[in-house]
């Protein structure tokens, strides 16, 4: 018994398993990450959420097109940053998936990209109406509205090439959400557990402004400090706090197995 964990420990042919568990780890997130979105309002037959592939930075994961809310480990597909799936097995894939590669091209940081057309959101994207935060320190700096039609005029208003990704990517800058104009936003972070967080907080954040905005009068916005103090204090993430704990609870909301029902 300790021959055999002496000789374990001694090779060191751990590299491949730990990459493939990487892999395991990232497609499981993946699959919850789609089913919150759904169960969550946040995306409904449209929107998509992908990940940076644990195993090489110039490869994502994404599945192929299809509903969030059905889709499981074997729709997930590799690409590459050009946008096209790196094995072209005939299956269709989403048309705005550059999105996803040019933010990849354009932000090292980012590991997870969740595109929506969450609807509280929307309403900002087409208005003068600023979309402040409230309580979401992440939208510090600034939240950018992305408008095809300053890119590239008459569009279908989907970023469904690679110049509207490059250009989409360009806005959000080194912001965590940009707004695009009519449609939906995209929404990054540095894992898929972060980004969904994100992404539910920024629909979470557009009710309670429109909310504040009906009650009249000044809004006291949170402030650029308070944003800083937050994204310090959230950018360590910690077993049963901030997004730990809101993605183990949405999970088993969206799997079925909390106690509370939400369909
Ligand atoms: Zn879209």
């Amino acid at each position: 018994m300790a021959k055999a964990s002496k000789s374990k420990s001694k090779s060191a042919p751990k590299k491949a398993p730990s990459l493939n568990a990487a892999l395991k780890a990232v497609i499981d997130d993946l699959v919850a990450g789609n089913r919150i979105l759904y169960n969550e309002d946040i995306v409904d037959g449209y929107g998509h959420i992908s990940a940076r592939d644990p195993r090489d930075p110039d490869r994502f994961l994404l599945s192929r097109a299809r509903a969030p809310g059905l889709i499981v480990a074997g729709d997930i597909m590799e690409f590459g940053m050009d946008g096209e799936p790196v094995k072209d097995d005939g299956r269709p894939v989403y048309s705005e998936r550059f999105i996803h590669s040019e933010i990849y091209r354009a932000r090292p940081d980012v590991n997870a990209v969740v595109h929506s057309h969450s609807p509280t959101v929307v309403p900002f994207s087409v208005t003068d109406q600023p979309f402040l935060p409230i309580r979401a320190g992440f939208l510090y700096p600034e939240v950018p509205v992305f408008d095809t039609r300053d890119a590239a005029g008459w569009t279908d208003l989907l970023i469904s090439n690679r110049a509207l990704g490059r250009a989409l990517a360009g806005k959000l800058g080194n912001n965590t959400v940009v707004l695009l104009r009519g449609h939906g936003n995209a929404v990054v972070g540095p894992s898929v557990r972060v980004a969904v967080y994100r992404a539910v907080y920024t629909e979470a954040n557009a009710k309670l402004l429109l909310q504040a905005k009906l009650l009249g009068g000044p809004i006291k916005y949170l402030a650029p400090e308070e944003a800083a103090i937050m994204n310090a204090t959230r950018a360590k993430v910690r077993p049963g706090h901030g997004s730990d704990r809101i993605w183990e609870l949405l999970k088993s909301e969206a799997m079925g197995t909390s106690g509370k029902r939400r369909r």
